[in-house]
């Protein structure tokens, strides 16, 4: 391992290319990954691990579905991009389409990144407004305008925005404390009539996984409506996950736009975006607000993004909530058990678990988590076994794949890892 990532950071910035991955808030060498099967990953050495990070989000049926595999290989048989529309581009987008009652039209991307990037933009030239409205901890990709107080990597990092962001690209971008109504309605009254659109996760997961408060969606759908600003639903990681439809549905408010990405490449690289037709209308070739993607609506993307929702369309989601808690209450007794001070903050099957004693609503309060005890955590259960994603403010993922054996077994580590700390 030791030697991968020496080669590794010769010839790859910190020997990575995604920051969190270089194990930074945890310390330690990162593990090199060779495989990985339903809830398992094995690295380099041959050491197997009951696997919570799920590639940040996308493997909720785990990895190497067998339906998944056979669709890329059936694809990849079949040639491996064109850069000419294919069947199954119609196919993803009926998918979503029905799964998301705010979508009338969508547009394949690569990545979320890519998918909030063309959504602001698309807010922008649909509103001809220029200021945007992001909440703090909220990352929604690393797009210009919207690395401004964003959170999982940069968060980890203590990156306020990045350089090579223009201060006057940044000026635009109102960060706001989330779960803030008040703070919401006094920046509306402010700048309302020039803020194009608001974008929020409807769920929060990068600054670990902060649920919205009762009345605040609520209340962004009803002003932005009312300031005829449009509400982007940043559902990267929700979508599909917390429910078929996303928190959306869950929630029952219907953004104008939708971003989607992770889960619906089934582990390759994908993002969409989606919402009413008459904005949707405004993209290139039907409007003027330009976007486009060598890659995109990549065959073998497609061919994993159906087979994985294909499945999740006839999920139990509710199974898998139930696995997710019982997880949870076990993680919440040992702790109690040591009177070691922690908060879980759970929606569906997404979960962190928080050095504090404080209730986690919104950046702030996350911050006040002792990172320096969750890094022995992190290590404790890497020891005992079980991967979690290498930072605190991110979301442990449960999948479809990780059986009851899983849960006892990381129970288990638990318990191992309690001594470290
Ligand atoms: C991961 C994520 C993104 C960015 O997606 P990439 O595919 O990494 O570019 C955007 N928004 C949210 C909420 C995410 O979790």
């Amino acid at each position: 391992m030791e030697d991968w990532f020496a080669e590794a950071k010769k010839i790859i910035p910190g020997g990575v290319n995604s920051p969190v991955r270089a194990f930074g808030s945890v310390g330690g060498t990162p593990r090199f990954i060779r495989e990985a099967s339903g809830s398992r990953i094995t690295d380099e050495e041959g050491r197997s691990y009951i696997d919570y990070m799920a590639s940040w989000g996308p493997m909720l049926l785990g990895h190497g579905h067998p339906a998944v595999v056979a669709a890329i290989r059936e694809a990849a048989g079949r040639g491996t991009s064109y850069g000419a529309p294919t069947r199954l581009e119609v196919e993803m987008a009926q998918r979503i389409v029905e799964a998301f009652g705010s979508i009338d039209q969508v547009r394949m991307v690569s990545s979320g990144t890519e998918a909030t990037m063309t959504a602001i933009r698309l807010a922008r030239g649909f509103t001809g407004r220029d200021r945007i409205i992001k909440f703090t901890g909220c990352y929604h990709g690393h797009a210009d305008s919207l690395l401004v107080k964003a959170g999982s990597g940069v968060a980890t990092l203590g990156i306020p925005g990045s350089p090579g962001i223009p201060g006057p690209l940044a000026e635009l971008t109102i960060a706001l404390p989330y779960n803030d109504t008040a703070a919401f309605q006094e920046a509306i009254r402010r700048y309302g009539s020039e803020v194009a659109c608001v974008i929020v996760e409807p769920v929060a997961g990068n600054m670990g996984v902060v649920p919205a408060r009762p009345g605040f969606l609520e209340t962004l759908r009803e002003t932005t409506r009312e300031a005829a600003i449009l509400l982007i639903f940043d559902e990267v990681i929700t979508g599909f996950r917390v429910s078929y439809g996303g928190w959306q549905q869950a929630c029952g408010i219907t953004p104008d736009l939708t971003c989607l990405g992770k889960i619906i490449g089934g582990g390759l690289p994908v993002g969409a975006l989606g919402g009413r037709r008459e904005i949707m209308e405004r993209l290139a070739p039907t409007g003027p607000v330009y976007q486009a993607g060598t890659l995109s609506g990549n065959p073998l993307a497609m061919a994993a993004g159906i087979a994985t929702l294909d499945i999740l369309k006839g999920a139990d989601y509710a199974a898998l909530e139930e696995t997710t808690e019982t997880l949870c209450r076990g993680l919440l007794d040992q702790f109690k058990g040591k009177g070691i001070p922690v908060r879980i903050n759970r929606v569906a099957s997404m979960f962190t678990l928080f050095f504090t004693d404080g209730e986690v609503t919104d950046f702030e309060t996350a911050s006040r988590s002792d990172t320096k005890r969750f890094a022995r955590f992190f290590q404790g259960m890497l020891a005992a076994g079980v991967y979690l994603a290498p930072a605190q403010f991110e979301a442990v993922f449960v999948s479809f794949a990780h059986t009851r054996e899983d849960i006892a077994r990381t129970l288990e580590a638990c318990e191992k890892a309690l001594r470290t700390l």
